[in-house]
């Protein structure tokens, strides 16, 4: 062996770059607007109490650290999925397959080797733009990346004509990702009645719905209301899989929580389908960690707790909307920008897709040394009190 010779420098990627970056940046005012994870007012990371809370109750238990099933704690996938899928759940409950997953990129991975292994077809339709893993995850999978139509950048909101058009041009019976709320980067979700037009077109094609679900509680600051596309897709019916995270509502990111689920036809379908998941898995990482579900299930379980995590969650998705409208107020109104910044008030869950322009971004870095990802998206959760002013000027200043 002659060592590595082959292998090529690869790029860093696009948002632990910025973080990688921001770290070594000892500037004080710096500000990290690339990564999407939750910052409280003060910019430091935001453990929840009620996570708190959790942790110290199960430490008093004295638990085990034995292995779990391949398809994790079924306790804490049964009170995810119904989470997820609200009012649909006691309908579909029997023929639903769900596993613990490492966070929603592990729900992602297994639906992607689901896919190569078993799905006729190999074409999956992400939209334009997407979080960038999507790619990665699914090209990684040997699936063919195509994308529909999504973002309008004129309006700055939903091209909705471009995106059913593209789904209905799709050969039949391809696999569709889409994201069930806060679609990220842009912020721009679909309204329920283009949820609606969606499933028509998703029907009639017979698409494979594949949802990702990332930010349940950061698009409308309840759980519930954040579950119009899944509740939509599983009423009628439509084959789908569901990748949950808690890595955001619950703020357990290093905890990688997180569940898959597929929607089959039958109970008998179901339990080949879950016969497979588990050959998949152990061949993978043989089963899921237990620390981080033990949190999540201990929270999903006790009313009280329950309770409160859901008044943090709001919180957190209050904390973010006065964040935009401060924003663009200090835009419009003190600096008088000539720019419209109605979008970022508009847009919606932890990002906000600025318009800014790669070379602007690359000003901002340098300059002033506000870090976001070259597509101009900037993460809202890493905004607050005391940097929005010093933000908008540098925004202001690079856009004049
Ligand atoms: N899907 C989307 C759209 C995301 O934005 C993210 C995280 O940023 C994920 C999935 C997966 O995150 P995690 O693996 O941390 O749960």
């Amino acid at each position: 062996f002659q060592g590595w010779a082959n292998v090529p420098m690869g790029p860093p990627d696009p948002i632990f770059g910025i973080s990688e970056t921001f770290k070594k940046d000892s500037f004080p005012k710096k500000i990290n607007l690339g990564v999407g994870a939750y910052r409280d007012d003060t910019g430091k990371p935001y453990v929840l109490p009620s996570v708190r809370t959790a942790e110290a109750e199960i430490l008093k238990q004295d638990l085990d650290k034995e292995y779990l099933p391949m398809t994790g704690d079924n306790s804490f996938c049964e009170e995810a999925t119904r989470m997820a899928y609200g009012d649909v759940y006691d309908s579909i409950s029997n023929r639903l397959v769900a596993a613990q997953s490492v966070s929603g990129t592990g729900a992602l991975l297994l639906s992607s080797r689901f896919f190569s292994k078993f799905y006729p077809s190999k074409d999956i339709y992400i939209s334009n733009p997407t979080w960038g893993n999507h790619k990665n995850v699914f090209s990684n999978a040997g699936l063919n990346i195509k994308e529909y139509r999504y973002y309008n950048p004129i309006t700055k909101g939903l091209d909705i004509e471009g995106m059913l058009s593209d789904l209905s041009q799709a050969p039949n019976s391809s696999i569709v990702l889409l994201h069930a709320c806060a679609h990220n980067p842009t912020g721009v979700d679909p309204t329920h009645a283009q949820w609606n037009d969606i499933l028509r077109v998703v029907r009639d094609k017979g698409h494979f719905v594949l949802l990702d679900m990332a930010y349940q509680g950061f698009a409308s600051g309840d759980f519930a209301r954040d579950t119009y596309a899944t509740q939509l897709f599983a009423s009628n019916n439509v084959p789908m899989f569901l990748c949950q995270s808690f890595a955001k509502n619950m703020g357990l990111y290093g905890e990688r929580v997180g569940c898959f689920s597929s929607l089959t036809a039958s109970p008998e379908e179901a339990a080949r389908f879950e016969s497979q998941l588990k050959i998949l898995v152990r061949a993978s990482y043989s089963n899921p960690p237990v620390h981080g579900a033990r949190i999540a299930r201990f929270i999903l379980k006790n009313n009280d707790l329950r309770a409160q995590w859901a008044g943090e969650v709001k919180g957190m998705a209050s904390r973010i909307i006065s964040m935009r409208q401060a924003l663009r107020s200090i835009l419009e109104n003190d600096l008088k920008s000539k720019h419209g910044w109605k979008h970022i008030t508009d847009q919606i869950g932890m990002f906000c897709y600025t318009g800014l322009t790669p070379e602007q971004v690359a000003t901002l870095s340098r300059d002033y040394h506000i870090y976001l990802t070259k597509n101009g998206r900037i993460s809202i959760a890493g905004i607050n009190t005391s940097n929005v002013r010093y933000l908008a000027e540098a925004i202001h200043t690079v856009t004049s």
